[in-house]
């Protein structure tokens, strides 16, 4: 089946980056035709440890997530992973709520979770998104 580029957007904070790492190492193959965003600190370290291409915008807590938001506004973000840590308190707590938010204004797939994630991916790999490659030339 032939796969549709889309734009993915990989986001961990620090006690979620080892999962970050697993994750894209294992789904690297399922990764790897799309064009993939993260966060600062997440993409540096996907890009050390699996190789994989990634284009960085801020770290989360200096404007990062609000960066993907405005992508996400822009129509230009297809899928979100967002490993976030449910335990410990984030200085830029107000940011993961609007990024959140907004994926629920767009209907962007969104995991928060590893679990989620996994089922994303497979989706992806699988066709299920592409309705967004139609929903992506609409204008909002
Ligand atoms: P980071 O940001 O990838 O730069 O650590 C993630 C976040 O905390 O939102």
């Amino acid at each position: 089946m032939e796969v549709k580029k889309m734009n993915i957007a990989l986001i961990a904070h620090d006690e979620k980056k080892e999962q970050m790492i697993e994750l894209t190492l294992s789904y690297k193959n399922y990764l790897k035709p799309h064009t993939l965003f993260a966060t600062g600190t997440t993409g540096k370290r996907i890009i050390e440890e699996t190789g994989l291409d990634v284009h960085r915008f801020k770290s989360g807590p200096h404007g990062g997530d609000q960066q993907i938001g405005a992508k996400i506004s822009e129509n230009k973000m297809d899928m979100v992973i967002f490993l976030r840590d449910p335990l410990t308190p984030q200085p830029h707590e107000p940011d993961v709520t609007a990024l959140i938010r907004l994926c629920d204004v767009y209907a962007i797939p969104l995991a928060t979770n590893i679990g989620t994630a996994e089922i994303l991916l497979r989706g992806l790999s699988k066709g299920f998104l592409d309705w967004r490659k139609l929903r992506r030339n609409d204008i909002l």
